[in-house]
């Protein structure tokens, strides 16, 4: 069985990428019968952000990424949260330093930066290492007179003596990438921060070696950036005695920039944050169903419902990060939600609208039957269902009009839209007069439209367009027209679904309210 964890920093933005590797995550430790963690990883306390854990939470709940251990749920293997944990940390920080693995280091940033100059100069690889590591084989009295006089130091680990001759190797093999060889780890790198600072907290390096070993994670899932450092991972593994780990390194997510690409950025692009997708109201199967796609491609060939149980193969994962293609997932999205109910758009758009357009909200809770009939036009029963929306948000300005609550605001004045149609004003008014008076809301559709080609007919409008365009002066125009001054009261736009749908959904006396305006 599988153990992953994911190590979120609260730094208030959650990244997509998160979102990505967490769905890998979970799915990869879940069909092995294991448990798939989260750790929060707020070692970098100057990055903190109030709230940023309430974020993270609220994008994992979307898009159902809950942990089976976290802070909330706990676990046997806890504290899940770095910070809690420093006493864990110096009990290994000790263990290495007594065993000579490990040593107090006073160098000073002055001090530190000469030597990166020194070496630049001479052209030798920069770092803390070997005969440049001035704490490193330091006279313990040297130490002590430090200690004393209260300077502060920070902990670092001796890397082994053979990773510095020349020519050492560090090998293993990364679950996505296959065999990798890389230069052992020469430095010397700090793994317990600065002595002046409290909580005294370990860096990335340690954390990820005692945590992952105590919290009994297997297998590691984590950005591509981290690969360079496995040679020292595999060093501290060693050092503090733990079995080594198995890592999966995965490429970032990418976004296509003129010709080339680069790392979504989350300076530049709004759909780096997992908040875009949720502010935007994209259904979270959708967006989950196209980052499965991205993992593996072989996914996104298959149906939704299919994609979202069938495995994630980490071998099946690119080692060149895969491009995040918004206008591809909103495809995907409208796709997903044609094939929806009525009821379950309008359960979404509710919790939607509860979180970003409370007065949304406010109308769907009070038109209920309305939202639903209305979302039935041209979905339920339907060939091919309507794909009008791609995302919860668009639903006002999609479906708005059909509540009375909302049609002025969603629409706006009428009165450019009828002129548009070129016919004279009186006429449009007498039109709209004649329909509502003998205005039956009849079931059938061709029976129903018969009530505008008979006002049509009176008003001496052509019977189609292009007897209409061979004689324009000879009518006020075509039923085509007549139709679109029915069509623009009703909807307000001169594109709808089918107008006799929409008068069902709207009811009677809803109709001839809209048609009445017309008259004043
Ligand atoms: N906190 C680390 C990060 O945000 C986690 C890296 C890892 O998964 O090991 O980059």
């Amino acid at each position: 069985a599988l153990v992953t964890r994911l190590g979120p920093s609260p730094t208030g933005f959650v990244h997509v990428g998160g979102i990505y590797v967490a769905t890998i995550d979970q799915d990869v430790a879940r069909r092995s019968g294991g448990r798939y963690l989260v750790r929060v990883e707020d070692t970098d306390q100057s990055r903190e952000v109030e709230g940023a854990l309430e974020q993270f939470e609220r994008g994992f709940r979307y898009f159902r990424l809950a942990a089976d251990e976290d802070i909330e749920r706990g676990g046997d293997y806890g504290p899940y949260r770095q910070s809690a944990r420093e006493r864990i940390y110096l009990t290994y920080v000790r263990d290495l330093l007594r065993q000579g693995k490990a040593y107090l280091d006073f160098a000073t940033k002055e001090e530190l930066a000469a030597i990166t100059q020194r070496q630049q100069a001479t052209k030798l690889p920069t770092g803390y290492y070997g005969s440049w590591a001035i704490w490193r084989d330091a006279d313990p009295a040297d130490v002590q007179a430090k200690l004393d006089a209260g300077a502060p130091y920070v902990v670092r680990f001796r890397a082994p003596e053979n990773a510095t001759d020349t020519g050492a190797r560090a090998r293993f093999t990364d679950a996505i990438r296959g065999p990798l060889e890389a230069e052992a780890n020469r430095n010397d790198v700090v793994i317990l921060k600065s002595s002046d600072q409290s909580p005294r907290l370990p860096t990335y390096h340690f954390a990820h070696a005692v945590d992952d070993h105590l919290m009994r994670v297997n297998l590691v899932i984590r950005g591509d950036e981290w690969i360079s450092s496995v040679p020292v991972h595999q060093q501290l593994f060693d050092a503090l005695g733990f079995e080594p780990i198995t890592y999966a390194h995965i490429a970032p997510l990418m976004k296509q920039e003129g010709g080339s690409k680069r790392k979504l950025s989350k300076r530049k692009d709004p759909e780096a944050s997992v908040d875009f997708f949720i502010e935007a109201g994209y259904p979270a199967d959708a967006v989950l169903y196209y980052l499965r796609g991205l993992a593996n491609g072989r996914l996104a060939e298959m149906p939704l419902e299919q994609a979202l149980t069938e495995p994630i193969n980490l071998d099946e994962c690119g080692v060149a990060g895969p491009l995040v293609d918004l206008v591809k997932l909103d495809d995907i999205a409208a796709d997903h939600i044609a094939t929806l109910s009525g009821a379950e758009i309008l359960d979404a758009v509710r919790d939607w609208a509860g979180q970003f357009d409370p007065e949304l909200r406010r109308v769907l809770d009070e038109e209920p039957d309305l939202a639903l009939r209305a979302l039935a036009v041209e979905r339920e029963g339907a060939e091919n269902p309507r794909k009008d929306l791609k995302k919860w948000s668009e639903f006002r300005a999609v479906y708005g009009f059909f509540f009375p609550q909302l049609h002025a605001a969603v629409t706006g004045p009428d009165d450019e839209r009828i002129a548009a149609l070129g016919v004279d004003r009186a006429v449009v008014q007498a039109v709209a007069r004649d329909f509502a008076a003998g205005y039956r809301q009849l079931d059938d559709g061709q029976e129903w439209f018969e009530q505008i080609r008979a006002v049509a007919a009176k008003h001496g409008f052509a019977r189609n367009a292009k007897e209409f365009k061979k004689n324009p002066e000879g009518f006020p125009g075509s039923i085509r027209e007549a139709s679109q001054i029915i069509r623009i009261a009703l909807t307000g736009s001169t594109r709808s679904p089918d107008l006799h749908a929409i008068t069902q959904a709207l009811g009677q006396d809803e109709v001839l309210a809209r048609i009445a305006a017309l008259t004043k």
